[in-house]
């Protein structure tokens, strides 16, 4: 019923106002209810002046004993009120109309509410909310917590307030449908929803205000379990769904084999054990939906290799999609060098190809000539038309939004069938969030590095040290090693961001003339970064300096030293990316933070941890606890976990027991779960074309 009511229904909704509403997610007058408060005030008990603690908000009687204008740089009037047993509190207001002090004579009874600090001259109020009380008949106390919602411009905390209101006494009439099962409210011992609702948007002066500003009230939990177990009930029938689906099955290929056997290197026992689970799910008709986790160096190339093999040997194509133009050619020469001497022909495909090139590697993935498609972004793009596709690889997934994950998928033109999707990652997603961002896909974790890696020590500087770590890195680079050096993102714009990388590489270039510098960014054009990725490869370079372009995935195993500028300013997560390009071959590497001081002692914690471990899921603990999922998963990604109420970083306690719950929605109560996603997604989730 309230979840089909039009706010239009409502008194004082006009056109003007809907528009307003909408901007806050608001639509129909279920959605008020779901609206809940920022926080509360506690208007229901007179606070003593004498017992108040300093920064809480309080509401005070007393009476007014002094006015004053202070004519500082702005004047302001001040306002001095005493309480019945003698202490005063300053009331202070910096914008005010003359005749709202004249209100404020000696000996009237005020009532104010407000947060108390210590002033210049003793406790004080900036800007109180006020009221002159009768004494013999003061206005009653609030009976209930005072909520304050989020508002949007021209829609004001009274207005918002109004509609709630209205739209509790409806809830009252109609109430909601109870859509959790009473075992499960049972077991972890939350209320019903609508009572749930009506604690939150009148919490009564009983109820733990407390528990409420922390989110660890019963009424928030379960609201907070209902969205999470909706969420991952929808995934959970994606999940199934694409598993019930058709898909080639690819037998173990002969030519797997014989590419191990051409590496100069044995696979981890990690890498072993995920290739295994790979081929495995590829032997079976219903896709694949696998995520590999592996940290920065872990050998996820060659494992995405021999799954491609495993594809095209079973006459099925393969496309490999790389986030950046750098990866992407560099998968290209990888593969090559692998597939070639197998006879399985490449192609490589990017958006910078001329033309005539450009319709050539067309016509080979349209007639299926070319059998492992290697590219960027391009590979979406409406003109690809797959001869057979039967296995897609996506390298650090993190670096595409979800969107594009199935759109590569909609590609096949075989239209029953569908692709194996092979999914990689560099980036430790800690264990809940991994089962929200990713929980329609298996997961294969590469928790081993190549023998021989020594751990990259790292070093935190501040900016003052600069020159120095440039003649170090001067020196290094002379004993024959190479170096980074990364020139983080300072101003939002990619020019500026260009320059400081440029001002840095002349600054080498005047100093030491003998050291070969190149510069990589951005602006360069596709081949122009080739060119320079390429002399960097084949050491005929010392030292690169990069913008953060080079952040995923690029290997060069003889570079081992890094400089990181600006540190401070990025995630843990994505730090952790940029180090990952040394420590990849049998030398000590090391990694110098730079910081612009003064360092904020969170600021300094940080950049510790980075120094203390190389421990990529420690890493992404500690980012998630610090920054929340969008660091670790990336805008884009975090795109589909936009939740309502929920919090992953405040509430990924909740998450395994959403999921368990969820499993049993599922297969138990399936018309419990179309219930919840209308309620908390407005629609029915159409898994067909999810
Ligand atoms: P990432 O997991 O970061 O993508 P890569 O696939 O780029 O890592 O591998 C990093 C380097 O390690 C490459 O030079 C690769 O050839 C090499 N490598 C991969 N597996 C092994 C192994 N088992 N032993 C030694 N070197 C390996
Ligand atoms: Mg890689």
């Amino acid at each position: 019923m309230l979840a089909q009511q039009q706010l239009t229904a409502l008194k004082g909704v006009g056109p003007k106002q809907v528009e307003k509403l909408h901007k806050l997610g608001l639509f129909v007058v279920q959605d008020l209810l779901f609206h809940l408060p920022l926080r509360y005030q506690d208007k229901t008990r007179l606070t003593d002046l004498e017992s108040v603690i300093i920064g809480t908000e309080v509401l005070i009687e007393g009476d007014v004993f002094a006015q004053t204008l202070s004519q500082g740089r702005r004047s302001s009037l001040l306002v001095k009120i005493q309480s019945p047993s003698g202490t005063i509190l300053t009331l202070r207001f910096f914008h005010f109309h003359h005749s709202q002090a004249q209100q404020f004579s000696r000996g009237k009874t005020i009532r104010v509410f407000g947060e108390v600090r210590s002033g210049p001259t003793g406790l004080e109020m900036v800007h109180p909310t006020y009221e002159f009380i009768t004494p013999n008949a003061p206005s009653a106390l609030e009976d209930s917590l005072t909520p304050i919602y989020p508002t949007t411009e021209g829609l004001g905390q009274a207005s918002i307030l109004k509609l709630i209101k209205q739209a509790i006494v409806l809830l009252k009439q109609y109430p909601l449908a109870e859509l959790l099962p009473n075992d499960l409210l049972d077991s972890l011992q939350l209320p019903l929803l609508n009572d749930a609702l009506l604690t939150l948007h009148q919490p009564l002066a009983t109820d733990d205000l407390q528990k409420i500003k922390q989110f660890a009230h019963p009424a928030q939990q379960r609201l907070i379990i209902e969205e999470l177990i909706n969420q991952q009930a929808t995934m959970q029938m994606m999940r199934e769904h694409e598993q019930a689906r058709n898909a080639p099955a690819f037998p173990i290929s002969q030519a797997c084999q014989r590419l191990l056997k051409n590496l100069p290197f044995q696979l981890t026992n990690a890498q072993q054990r995920v290739l295994q689970e790979i081929q495995h799910d590829l032997k079976q008709p219903h896709p694949m939906q696998r995520l590999v986790q592996g940290d920065v160096g872990s050998g996820k190339t060659v494992i995405a290799a021999l799954a491609a093999i495993q594809a095209a040997e079973a006459g099925y194509q393969v496309a490999v999609m790389a986030p950046t133009e750098i990866l992407a050619e560099q998968h290209r020469q990888a593969f090559s060098e692998w597939l070639d001497p197998l006879n399985i022909p490449t192609a490589f495909l990017n958006g910078r190809m001329k033309a005539a090139e450009k319709r050539f590697m067309l016509a080979q993935i349209e007639t299926g000539t070319a059998q492992v498609i290697i590219g960027t972004h391009a590979l979406f793009q409406e003109a690809v038309t797959f001869h057979k596709l039967g296995l897609v690889v996506i390298d650090e997934q993190h670096r595409f939004g979800v969107h594009q994950r199935l759109s590569l998928h909609e590609k096949n033109n075989q239209q029953d069938v569908h692709t194996h999707q092979l999914i990689m990652t560099a980036t430790p997603i800690p264990r809940t969030l991994a089962m929200t961002a990713y929980g329609d896909l298996d997961l294969s974790v590469i928790d081993e590095l190549p023998p021989g890696r020594k751990p990259i020590e790292t070093a935190v500087l501040s900016n003052e040290k600069r020159f120095e770590v440039m003649q170090h890195l001067y020196a290094k680079c002379k004993q024959g090693i190479q170096a980074y050096w990364v020139c983080p993102l300072i101003e939002e714009s990619e020019l500026l961001h260009a320059q400081a990388a440029e001002v840095t590489a002349n600054q080498f270039s005047e100093q030491w003339p003998d050291l070969r510098v190149g510069l990589i960014h951005g602006r360069l054009k596709g081949e122009q970064k080739a060119l320079v990725m390429n002399a960097f490869k084949t050491h005929q370079l010392d030292l690169l300096v990069a913008t953060t372009v080079i952040e995923v995935g690029v290997n060069v195993p003889n570079s081992s030293l890094m400089i990181i500028e600006n540190a401070e300013r990025l995630g843990l997560a994505q730090l952790h990316q940029l180090r990952g390009r040394v420590g990849r071959g049998d030398k000590q590497s090391h990694c110098v933070l730079l910081y612009q001081p003064p360092l904020s002692e969170t600021g300094k914690a940080r950049l510790n941890i980075m120094r203390e471990t190389t421990d990529g899921f420690r890493i992404a603990e500690e980012d998630l606890r610090i920054r929340g999922p969008g660091e670790i998963l990336g805008t884009k990604q975090t795109g589909g976990l936009q939740f309502r109420i929920a919090d992953l970083k405040r509430d990924s306690a909740w998450i395994p027991v959403a999921k368990e719950w969820a499993n049993i929605l599922v297969h138990n109560y399936p018309q419990l779960v179309e219930g919840l996603q209308m309620r908390w997604v407005g629609h029915k989730i159409d898994y067909q074309h999810a």
